[in-house]
C-alpha cells in the first residue's frame, strides 16, 4: 500500500535493528508517550527484536485510560436521562465507571450513540431540538481542535440543546509530572507524532533542557519507531538532550496554527485529574467561561460527583512507566477484555489490551 509499504519495508527494519544493536552500550529506559506506538512495537513484533539493554515502557497517552473516573461516572448519570441522546467515541462505551458502564445504559433504553465526529453530535442536537444532545469530550491534543469547533459551531449557530463534558487532557504537563516523580525511570521519550502535528514541538523544548532528557518525535510504523528509537539512543549514549523531530513528514516546530487558534478560542488551561495518576497542574483544557452554557457537568449538576477506583487496578503506575501490565494480579484474571476492570484492558489504545490481544 502506498505511502504505507515504504514504512515497514523488512530490509529497512532488519538495517535499522542492526543499527541500534551496534550502538547501545548500556541499558536505556525509554517511553513511548502514545498508546498508538505501544500498539504498534507489539503487532509488529518490534519490542522483542530489540537488544536486551533497551527497555520500553508505556505512557499515558491513551485517552480512555486517563479520562478518570468521576468524568465516567458523570456521563452515565448524564446518559440515563430520558431527554439525552448521549454521543461519544466507540471506545468510551466500555470503559467501566464505578458501578456500570455505557453501553449498560443504552441495553437499560438510554439513547446512547456512538459518533465519529463531535459535529455529528451537533447535528443531531439541530435534528432533535426537543432532546439535550450532550458529547462526551475526550482526548488529547489531536482531538481538541474539532471538539473546539463542534462548540463554536454550536454557539454561532445558536443550538441551546447542546453540550459537552469535557475531558481533555495535553501531553507536556504529564511528561512534567513523569519527570519530576522521584521513582521516575524514564530516560528518554518517543513524543506523539500525531499531538505534535497539531502542537507542533516547541513546547518540549524547555523540558528537554530542564530535565536533560532526550526527546524524539516520532511516527507509528515501524521504521518511524525504529528510527525514534535510534535517535533516542543516539542522545543517550552522547550525553545529549535535545528534541528531534523523527516524523517531519507531518510535523513542523510550531504545528497547525489553524488548529491551535480554535483551541485557544473554545478553551483555557485548567488542572486536570488523570485516571489512577491524580491531578496534574493545567494538563486539561476546559470550555472558557464565556461557553459555559455548553458545559454538561454544569447544566446537569453533575460536577460534585466523586468516585472510587478499584483497589486491583494498577493503571496509573503502568501509564507512569512503573510497572509492567503482567505485574498487575487482575491481567488476563479477573481482568480481561470480556470483563475489564480498567480503562487500559478497553481502550484501542490501551497498553493492558496491547499486552493481552499480543500474547506478552
Ligand atoms: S490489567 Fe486490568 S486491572 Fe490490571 S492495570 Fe490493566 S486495566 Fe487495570
Amino acid at each position: 500500500m502506498k505511502h504505507l509499504d515504504e514504512y515497514r519495508d523488512p530490509s529497512q527494519v532488519k538495517a535499522l535493528l542492526r543499527e541500534i544493536e551496534e550502538l547501545v552500550s548500556q541499558p536505556w529506559v525509554i517511553m513511548e508517550i502514545c498508546g498508538g506506538q505501544t500498539h504498534s512495537f507489539l503487532r509488529h513484533g518490534l519490542d522483542a527484536l530489540l537488544p536486551p539493554q533497551i527497555e520500553l515502557v508505556h505512557g499515558p497517552g491513551c485517552p480512555v485510560c486517563v479520562t478518570p473516573l468521576e468524568q465516567i461516572d458523570k456521563a452515565i448519570t448524564i446518559a440515563s436521562r430520558p431527554e439525552v441522546i448521549f454521543t461519544s467515541y466507540g471506545d468510551m462505551l466500555r470503559v467501566p465507571g464505578s458501578g456500570t458502564d455505557l453501553f449498560s445504559v443504552r441495553a437499560k433504553g438510554g439513547d446512547v450513540r456512538v459518533v465519529y465526529s463531535p459535529l455529528e453530535a451537533v447535528q443531531l442536537a439541530e435534528a432533535h431540538p426537543d432532546k439535550e444532545v450532550v458529547f462526551f469530550a475526550i482526548g488529547f491534543e489531536t482531538t481538541a481542535p474539532a471538539n473546539a469547533m463542534a462548540v463554536l459551531l454550536a454557539q454561532r449557530k445558536g443550538i441551546r440543546n447542546f453540550s459537552m463534558i469535557t475531558a481533555q487532557v495535553r501531553v507536556p504537563p504529564a511528561m512534567e509530572a513523569i519527570l519530576q516523580a522521584k521513582s521516575c525511570r524514564v530516560q528518554g521519550f518517543l513524543a506523539a507524532g500525531h499531538v505534535c502535528a497539531v502542537m507542533g514541538f516547541h513546547e518540549y523544548l524547555p523540558l528537554a533542557e530542564k530535565y536533560q532528557v532526550p526527546i524524539v518525535v516520532t511516527g507509528f510504523e515501524p521504521i518511524d519507531l525504529l528510527q525514534g528509537l535510534y535517535a533516542t539512543i543516539k542522545q543517550l549514549e552522547g550525553g545529549q538532550a535535545q528534541v528531534e523531530n523523527q516524523y517531519q513528514r507531518a510535523v513542523s516546530e510550531q504545528g497547525n496554527q489553524a488548529a491551535q487558534q480554535s483551541i485557544q478560542t473554545a478553551f483555557r488551561a485548567v488542572d486536570r485529574k488523570w485516571r489512577g495518576i491524580g491531578t496534574i497542574p493545567k494538563s486539561g483544557w476546559g470550555l472558557r467561561p464565556e461557553l459555559a452554557a455548553f458545559d454538561a457537568e454544569l447544566k446537569f449538576e453533575v460536577q460534585d460527583l466523586i468516585s472510587q477506583e478499584s483497589p486491583l487496578c494498577i493503571a496509573g503506575e503502568i501509564l507512569q512507566g512503573l510497572k509492567k501490565t503482567w505485574e498487575c494480579p487482575a491481567f488476563g484474571k479477573k481482568c480481561t477484555p470480556q470483563n475489564p476492570l480498567g480503562a487500559p484492558m478497553v481502550s484501542s489504545e490501551g497498553a493492558c489490551a496491547a499486552y493481552y490481544r499480543y500474547h506478552r
